[in-house]
């Protein structure tokens, strides 16, 4: 079972994600991640095969900043527990980012799709087909939200997962499906985001 947090409001995101996802280490993990949109609108994204503390090491090296983002704790399903497969995952243009807690069951089919839609999967996740395909919906000519319902329309399984893009600046879209949880914590100038 992996951890999610997200977080959008006016102070600096990365202590908010790392302090969020060491309060959902108990459900166990094997590798972790996390996105931010730092002050000139660009994504940026650190991983790390392991605990925490690996990831803090990668912050440590290459720190990041901004007031939005996503992270991930990865529970490997769909595989090995690297750094190719932690989340986040890109869709090919690096401008949008998926994290993901649960199964996608037709990620077969999905895939086949993607690829022959000329795309590029670079990780053997299932979680990663679900950037490809909001990203195929916002070139389409949809906005973020709608091109994540739209892309959850394709989606068997049960899951859960936070999307962002810098097509669509200080936005953070969440998805549910079947008991995978997704917990939002509203407020006037900051809001969370939680799996
Ligand atoms: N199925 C996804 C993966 O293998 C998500 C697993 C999880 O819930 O952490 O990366």
């Amino acid at each position: 079972m992996c951890g999610i947090v997200g977080y959008i409001g006016g102070g600096e995101v990365v202590p908010v994600i790392m302090e969020g996802l060491r309060r959902l280490e108990y459900r166990g993990y094997d590798s972790a991640g996390l996105a931010v949109v730092n002050g000139s609108g660009e994504l940026e994204v650190r991983r790390a095969p392991g605990k925490l503390r690996e990831l803090d090491r990668v912050l440590g090296e290459a720190p990041l900043s901004g007031t939005y983002g996503i992270g991930h704790t990865r529970w490997a399903t769909h595989g090995a527990p690297n750094e190719r497969n932690a989340h986040p995952h890109r869709d090919c243009t690096g401008r949008l980012v998926v994290v993901h807690n649960g199964i996608i069951e037709n990620y077969r089919e999905l895939r086949k799709s993607i690829e022959d839609a000329g795309r590029a999967v670079e990780s053997e996740t299932d979680t990663e087909l679900i950037a490809h395909l909001v990203e195929m919906e916002l070139a389409a000519g949809r906005d973020l939200f709608a091109a994540v319902r739209a892309a959850c329309a394709r989606l068997v399984g049960s899951y859960a997962f936070g999307c962002l893009s810098t097509q669509a600046p200080s936005q953070i879209i969440a998805a549910k499906n079947g008991g995978s949880p997704i917990i939002l914590g509203l407020g006037e100038k900051e809001s969370f985001l939680a799996s």
